[in-house]
C-alpha cells in the first residue's frame, strides 16, 4: 500500500461506511460484500495482479471470498494483506460486525458482549478481535500534541487499580498511567464557553510509565509533546526538569485542594475519572498487561468523540498497515502493545 493509496480511503465516497444497524445490513450481507468492500479499497479501478500487473476481472470462489485470482498467471492475492484481519482464520463479516460495534457504541463493547451479540462460540476469538483492533487504532507516524491550536497541555498522572489473579488489591498492583491534554479554548464567548472560562479539551496521549520519577516523567512529556509547549502541572517534583529540557512550565502547588485542581488542571482530571470509570463499568477492570491496549482504545474515542462513525474504515486497518497480534502473542507476553506516543520502555 502506498502513502497516496492511504491517504485516499478516507476521502473516497465510494467506501461507504455504517451509521445504522440498517445500514450495516445493506452494506455488509455478507462475506462476499465485505471481500468487495476490500477489494475496492485497494483497487480504486479495479483488480490489478500484483505479481504480472495484469489488468483484469479476476477468478473469485464462492467458498474462499476473501481470494482473488488472476487470469494471466493464475496466482492468488489475498485481500487481507496489509489489513489487520491477515493471516485470521476469523470470517470478514465477523471482524467488520466488530469494527462497526466498536465504532458505533459510545463506550465500544467488551469481548463478552460481542462474543454474546455474535453468537461467537469462544471468548479468546472475541478477545483476539478487538485487541487486533486495538492494535490498528494506533497511528504509526502520530504526532507530539501541544501545537498549532492548543493554548497549553495539562499533565498529570494517577494510579489505575490493577487486577492480579491470585493477589489482593495491594498498591503493588496499581499501575502508573501518564496523561497529556491540549487544552483550547473557545472563541465566540458564548454563555456556554463560560463554563471553565471556555476551555475544552483537544486531543489526549495516554501511557503506562514505570514510575513517578523525573526520568520517566520527563521521558513521557518529550515523546507527548511538542518541544516548547505551555505545560502546567502540579508542583511534584517529578516535574522539575521540563524547564530544562525546553517546555515553558507552570507548578501548581495543588496541595490536595480540590478548588486548585479544578482551576488548574480541569481536564485532565475529567480524563483521569473518565478513564476509570469506562475501564471498570464497560471491561470490569482490566489486567495490566493489557492495560496499554485499553488506554489507546480510550485514546482512539477521546480523540475521534466528534465523529465516531467516520473510525469504521481505520478500525479495520485498511489505511494503516497496523500490526496485529496473534492469540498466541497476546497471552504469552511475546506482543507488546504500542503506545500512542511510541514512547516504549
Ligand atoms: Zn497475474
Amino acid at each position: 500500500m502506498t502513502a497516496g493509496q492511504v491517504k485516499d480511503i478516507f476521502k473516497r465516497s465510494d467506501l461507504p461506511f455504517p451509521r445504522s444497524l440498517l445500514d450495516f445490513q445493506r452494506l455488509f450481507p455478507d462475506d462476499y460484500a465485505c471481500a468487495k468492500y476490500l477489494e475496492a479499497a485497494r483497487w480504486s479501478n479495479g483488480f490489478i495482479c500484483p505479481y504480472c500487473n495484469f489488468r483484469s476481472e479476476p477468478f473469485r470462489f464462492s467458498s474462499r471470498p476473501g481470494v482473488l485470482r488472476c487470469r494471466s498467471c493464475r496466482n492468488d492475492t489475498g485481500l487481507t494483506v496489509g489489513t489487520v484481519m491477515e493471516r485470521s482464520h476469523t470470517p470478514l463479516s465477523t471482524w467488520f460486525w466488530a469494527a462497526y460495534l466498536v465504532s458505533s457504541q459510545t463506550p465500544g463493547i467488551s469481548a463478552v458482549q460481542f462474543q454474546r451479540q455474535l453468537g461467537l462460540s469462544r471468548y479468546e476469538t472475541a478477545f483476539q478481535i478487538l485487541h487486533t483492533l486495538r492494535a490498528g487504532m494506533v497511528r504509526p507516524d502520530q504526532e507530539r500534541i501541544g501545537g498549532g491550536r492548543a493554548s497549553h497541555v495539562e499533565l498529570d498522572e494517577t494510579y489505575v487499580g490493577g487486577r492480579v489473579r491470585g493477589k489482593g488489591r495491594g498498591p503493588r498492583d496499581k499501575i502508573v498511567v501518564a496523561a497529556a491534554v491540549e487544552v483550547r479554548r473557545r472563541q465566540s464567548g458564548g454563555a456556554l464557553d463560560n463554563r471553565k472560562g471556555g476551555r475544552y479539551a483537544g486531543r489526549v496521549r495516554l501511557t503506562i510509565i514505570p514510575d513517578r520519577s523525573a526520568l520517566s516523567l520527563s521521558e513521557f512529556t518529550t515523546s507527548a509533546d511538542v518541544p516548547g509547549a505551555k505545560i502546567i502541572t502540579d508542583d511534584w517534583s517529578g516535574y522539575a526538569d521540563l524547564k530544562r529540557l525546553g517546555y515553558r512550565h507552570k507548578a501548581v502547588a495543588e496541595r490536595g485542594d480540590p478548588a486548585v485542581a479544578e482551576k488548574h488542571l480541569p481536564i485532565v482530571h475529567l480524563v483521569f475519572s473518565g478513564l476509570k470509570n469506562w475501564l471498570s463499568r464497560t471491561h470490569h477492570g482490566v489486567s495490566p498487561q493489557h492495560l496499554q491496549a485499553y488506554l489507546n482504545e480510550f485514546t482512539f474515542r477521546f480523540n475521534r468523540r466528534f465523529y465516531p462513525f467516520n473510525t469504521f474504515r481505520s478500525l479495520l486497518g485498511l489505511a494503516s498497515n497496523a500490526q496485529a497480534p496473534t492469540y498466541e502473542n497476546l497471552y504469552s507476553g511475546e506482543w507488546r502493545h504500542p503506545t500512542c506516543s511510541g514512547y516504549m520502555r
